[in-house]
């Protein structure tokens, strides 16, 4: 990954311009964890940079950064900017690109997400941060309450750098949260989703849930439900528990688990009519959170006869014509009454043997 990063980092320069890796990959790199992306600061413009690299594809381009894709890893380039007073306490009103790599790092949220590394492997640490990288501390760069102020996005990332990284909050960030957590409300469900989701997907999930309880942000986040999270091996279970999607964003097919894992809450994930209604994944997810072993449910889940409609012996026409009946909604109540003898193991999924029940059941 490095070596990519040292090449699209050439690319710019060979061009004449300075580019640096910055961010989560030096963080990362220090510390001896992988990264996922790689995020580049470069005094090139974006239109400079949409020429540089007319040839890799170029997944975004918006708020003066963009984003390529090389080998299959990511690379979001941001220019060097100064961001200038931020409206609602998120974005801000007005930014200029500038010449200056140590002028940027300074508008960036924490003293660990400010060492870089230029295309010889060399670091680069004006502020520095390497100090605080040792102690495992994570402090803003400059005032904490007004970068908090200026976005309070900020805080969550505190709190989700904190989890994943088993570092410490320093005091100033901590006293400066519990003076503007109030400022959470007016951010989007949307960042703070991302954030929380990061949190919740952590190895260090409980322990991030305990400091969001401990500052109170759990109330700023209206998660009233986040003390009764005890297991986060599902991010989809971690939701169904905090019950919050009529405010917080989720695709449908999202929602849709939610809320099947809500009702898998309440019934036996052991039972074959259950196991076939919701599926494995669905149960299993709802077992996690009540303690069953994935095992056993796995288990009676293989034990089922049949694990859709279609695996049903039997064809609606062949219903209809054992029965003389037209098509009707009568046609629904048969298949689960199949459906519950097949599982249950009371008939055998057999054409004659369902045909025999039909007729002796609906004739
Ligand atoms: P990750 O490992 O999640 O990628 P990261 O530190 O790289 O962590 P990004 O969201 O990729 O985080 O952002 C890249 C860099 O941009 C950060 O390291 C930080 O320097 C700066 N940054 C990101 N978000 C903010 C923000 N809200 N305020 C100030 N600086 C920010
Ligand atoms: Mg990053």
């Amino acid at each position: 990954m490095l070596e990519e990063a040292i090449y699209i980092l050439k690319m710019i320069e060979e061009k004449g311009y300075k580019a640096y890796i910055v961010g989560g990959f030096v963080r990362n790199y220090l510390l001896g964890i992988e990264s996922n992306d790689i995020d580049i600061t470069t005094n090139a413009t974006p239109k400079e940079l949409r020429e540089i690299f007319k040839k890799v594809i170029i997944l975004s381009d918006d708020y003066g950064s963009i984003t390529v894709m090389k080998k299959n890893v990511r690379f979001e380039i941001t220019t060097f900017r100064k961001e200038y007073k931020y409206l609602d306490n998120r974005r801000p009103e007005k930014i200029e690109y500038i010449d200056s790599l140590e002028e940027d790092l300074k508008r960036r949220d924490f003293t660990i997400n400010t060492i870089c590394m230029d295309s010889k492997g060399e670091i680069i640490d004006y502020l520095n941060a390497k100090e605080d990288l040792n102690k495992k501390i994570i402090k803003t760069v400059g005032n904490a309450n007004d970068r908090f102020e200026e976005d309070s996005l900020r805080m969550l990332r505190a709190l989700r750098f904190s989890t994943s990284l088993n570092f410490s909050l320093s005091d100033e960030v901590i006293n400066a949260i519990l003076e503007k957590k109030h400022l959470l409300k007016k951010l989007s469900y949307h960042r703070k989703k991302e954030e929380l989701d990061k949190i919740f997907t952590s190895d260090r999930a409980l322990e991030g849930i305990k400091l969001l309880i401990d500052l109170g942000l759990d109330k700023e986040l209206e998660l009233k439900n986040l003390n009764k999270v005890k297991c986060t091996d599902s991010l989809i279970g971690v939701w169904a528990i905090l019950d919050v999607i009529d405010i917080y964003p989720f695709s449908n097919h999202e929602k849709d688990m939610i809320e099947s894992v809500q009702k898998a809450l309440q019934i036996n994930n052991k039972d074959p009519y259950n196991l076939y209604k919701y599926g494995l994944y669905i149960n299993s997810v709802a077992g996690l959170i009540k303690g069953i072993p994935k095992k056993e449910i796995a288990k009676s889940y293989v034990e089922l006869p049949i694990t859709k409609r279609s695996d049903l012996q039997i064809s609606s026409e062949e219903i209809m014509k054992e029965l003389n009946k037209e098509p009707g909604p009568y046609l629904k109540n048969i298949y689960e009454e199949i459906e519950k003898e097949v599982l249950y193991k009371r008939l055998e999924n057999k054409k004659e043997d369902i045909l025999k029940f039909c007729k002796e059941r609906y004739n």
